[in-house]
């Protein structure tokens, strides 16, 4: 089982984290978090791609079982979770179970995502729950109507083959994103219950998001 967690994480935060845990314990095997380089469906981030990667190395560095993917960050281009995911299906070899962990904020919008149908050719998706993110009865006909038959009861059922089923986890509810941890931190506000702690020192030895 190999799990991927795209995000820009501008920054990493103890939202991402906690969740990321949690969707760990659920799935078991491998999380990796793989920050993207130029994120398709959302504005540029503020710090840099070396500097994102650099805060996630320090943030999962004591999480076992969560990990750092690099190659969104060494690929040029666009980084579409399509083409990650076909990636490393073929490192994980066709049997073996491989899933799109995103927040319910981010599914929402599943249905403008390059190649979104074909991504359940290759992986499942786990989508976690968001405080404030739009319910499903937001979601598109074109997608509710797709996801309807692939949707399973619990997490642990994407165990059971390799792709193409989605599960909904409730995670723990927290309401902190990195933008408002960057607005805070250029406003000169406390983050510091925000963020794991090497990362706080990152961001001030090198002067971000002020
Ligand atoms: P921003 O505020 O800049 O939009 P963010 O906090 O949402 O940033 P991203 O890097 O965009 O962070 O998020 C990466 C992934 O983590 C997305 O799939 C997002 O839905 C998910 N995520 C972020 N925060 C939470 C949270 N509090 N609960 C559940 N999922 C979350």
């Amino acid at each position: 089982m190999l799990a991927m967690f795209g995000g820009t994480f501008d920054p990493i935060h103890n939202a991402h984290l906690t969740v990321a845990r949690e969707a760990h314990k659920a799935l078991g095997g491998e999380l990796r978090m793989v920050p993207a380089q130029v994120p398709p469906h959302r504005d540029q981030p503020v710090a840099s791609p070396e500097q994102r990667l650099a805060m996630l190395k320090l943030a999962v560095a004591d999480h076992p079982g969560l990990g750092v993917d690099e190659r969104e960050i060494q690929r040029s281009g666009p980084s579409y979770s399509f083409d990650t995911l076909c990636e490393l299906r073929r490192e994980v070899g066709a049997a073996s179970p491989l899933v799109l962990v995103l927040g319910a904020d981010a599914f929402a919008h599943f249905d403008s995502w390059f190649r979104w149908r074909d991504i359940f050719k290759v992986a499942h998706v786990l989508v976690l729950t968001r405080p404030r993110a739009p319910s499903r009865g937001s979601w598109t006909n074109d997608l509710e109507g797709y996801v309807r038959p692939r949707i399973v009861a619990r997490a642990t059922m994407l165990r059971q083959r390799a792709a193409g089923m989605i599960a909904s986890l409730g995670v723990t509810p927290m309401l902190v994103s990195a933008s408002d941890i960057r607005a805070k931190l250029a406003a000169g506000e406390s983050v510091e219950s925000l963020l794991p702690k090497p990362v706080l020192a990152y961001i001030e030895q090198h002067k971000l998001y002020r």
